[in-house]
Parts: C-alpha cells; structure tokens; sequence
C-alpha cells in the first residue's frame, strides 16, 4: 500500500504530488512548461520527480504522468501536441531511461477522468465524460469502469471540435475549434477582444493591467469576476454558454450521464458552471423528451490529473504493464 508518484503536465505547469491508494495528496511540487522545447520539459519533470521523491524519503510504487499530449495506444509515442513540442516523441521510453521507476504515461485529461471516476465526482458513473479547461480543453472518457482511448489512443479530443466555421486560428492548425471559445485561453482573447474595441466598458479590467489590453489574461479575468467585476461576469457567462453548447452536443453522440468540469478554469466554479448548465438546457437535442448529463465540478479540482495519473500507475502495476 505505498504511495504513488503523479505527474500533470499542462501547457503552462508540471505539477507533481506524492499520492496515497486513497487518492490523498500528501506532498506537491510545481514547475513552469518550458513548452517550446522537448527535452527541457523532460528535464522539468524529471526535476519535479527528484524534489517528490526526496521529500518523500520511502519506497514508491511508481510515477505516473499525464500530459496534455495525443498519445498512441500503447502510451510509447506522443503522437501530437497542439500547446507543447511533441511530434511523435519517445516521452515514456526517455523518461524510463532516466527515472528507473515503474511508470504510466498517457494524456492528462484521461488521468483527470479516471481519478474523478475513482475518487471524485464521477463515482460509480457508467459513462462519465472529464473536461479540463485550461491552456485548451482536454478529455476523458470512462465508461464501464475503464479508460477509453479509441482506437488510436486519441479519443476524446473535442477541445478540437469546429463549432464555428472559419472561427479563431487553434494551436492544432485548424480553425473554429471548441478550446478557443471555451478555455483560460479563449477568456482572456474574448476580455482582450471587448477591451480593444470598447474600452469604457472595460476600464475596471483595463485597470489590472495599467491600460494594456494586450496583457489581459484569462486570470485577470477570474479575478475581477471573484471581485464583481459585471464585465468580467459576462464573459465568464459567455465563456460558460459556450462550454454548455459543447456538452450538449457531446451529449447527442455519447449521452453520457455525468460530466465533470475541471481543469485551473474550474475553479471559477458557479459563475461558470451556472451558465453552461443554462445553455444545456436551451440546446440539448431533445431537451423535454430526454434526461440530460449532470454537469459537476471536478471534486479534486485541479489535482485530478495528478491523482488520477497516480493511481494508473498503480493499476499499471498491478496489471504488469508498467
Ligand atoms: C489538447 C489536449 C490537452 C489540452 C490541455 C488540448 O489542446 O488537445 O490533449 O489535454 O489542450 O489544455
Ligand atoms: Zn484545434
């Protein structure tokens, strides 16, 4: 029963923590995303590694990392990442040659889902769908009580849905997809947006950033709106409306019956969340006649991916696949 290693890499953090079977964090550590460079994210993580295992001082039964990468089925090869480096990259067989531990690699979000599944608030779900809205949007599927990844291993990428016709230019290459409307990303491109062409409505968040619209993040954001800052308020919504029209269109394909938000965006909980189950309601396809997905917070927040990452080490483990 010893503690596990769980590695999240998203597209602006490596996080890490010492994970118990229970699922309990009992240490965490963090390091920016050199993003632009394969072999200094390795270098990241493998740093983020020591400092846990150091700190942790005992035996541990692996490390397991989720990263925000399309991997292939058998979790060797990072086939593509549309926020960081890798283009058919060796992560698992480069991090096993420096780390000499049993290891899981795969991508974050499908992490996020599984520890959501097992600890949090897809319990006992039969088909729960995990989105994490950070950099992007991620997602998990875990249906029947596994992790499913598709034929490839890239199931679940509707970060890259087109859901508007020669919309926003994505990192993925094309255009219109889901993550930049409804992502940390898109809220801060939406607020610099509306401050460009109409900065009286936007002075109190042209205030944060001493004027220049430019440098308004998603996180600039987040925080007028904790501080009532209507404008912000509205863009959360907006934000919000879109996330919903997405579930409501995942629920068309796969009618899942939960779906759990999470992700750094989450946080924002209510002022988020309120709009998009709004949304849901107005757009699911044949809203009245059916039920629809619940859609909940991440219970463990922003450390699912770690978690989640932990415990498939573990099972890894148990399973002989490590
Ligand atoms: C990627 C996902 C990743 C997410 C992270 C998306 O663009 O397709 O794999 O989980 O960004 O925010
Ligand atoms: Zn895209």
């Amino acid at each position: 029963d010893l503690p596990a290693l769980g590695i999240d890499i998203g597209g602006t953090k490596v996080a890490g923590g010492v994970v118990a079977p229970d699922g309990t964090v009992l240490a965490t550590a963090r390091r920016a995303t050199p993003g632009a460079s394969v072999s200094e994210t390795e270098d990241a993580i493998v740093a983020v590694v020591e400092e846990l295992a150091l700190r942790h001082g005992g035996p541990l039964v692996g490390v397991g990392v989720g990263a925000a990468g399309w991997f292939d089925r058998t979790g060797d090869t990072v086939l593509f990442s549309p926020h960081l480096a890798w283009r058919n990259s060796t992560l698992r067989q480069d991090l096993t040659g420096r780390l000499q531990r049993p290891m899981w690699v795969g991508n974050d979000a499908d992490a996020a889902a599984w520890a959501e599944y097992r600890y949090g608030a897809a319990a006992g779900a039969d088909l729960a769908l995990m989105i994490t809205l950070g950099t992007g949007i991620g997602g998990g599927i875990v249906m029947d009580g596994r992790l499913q990844r598709g034929s490839h291993g890239v199931a679940g990428e509707w970060g890259h849905m087109r859901v508007v016709p020669d919309g926003r230019l994505c990192a993925c290459g094309n255009r219109g997809c889901w993550e930049q409307y409804a992502s940390g990303t898109a809220l801060g491109q939406t607020a610099r947006e509306v401050a460009r062409n109409s900065p009286a409505a936007a002075a109190l968040l042209l205030e944060r950033v001493g004027g220049h619209a430019d440098r308004l993040t998603g996180e600039d954001v987040a925080k007028a709106a904790a501080d009532g800052d209507p404008l912000a308020l509205e863009l959360l919504a907006e934000v919000g409306s879109w996330l919903g029209q997405g579930i409501a269109d995942l629920a068309a394909v796969l009618d899942p019956e939960v779906v759990v938000i999470g992700g750094g965006v989450s946080v924002l909980g209510e002022m988020l969340l309120g709009p998009a189950r709004g949304r849901l309601e107005r757009a699911l396809p044949g809203r009245g006649f059916r039920p629809g997905p619940r859609i909940v917070a991440a219970r463990l927040g922003a450390q699912a991916g770690l978690v989640g990452a932990a415990d498939l080490v573990r099972t890894a483990v148990a399973e002989g696949t490590a």
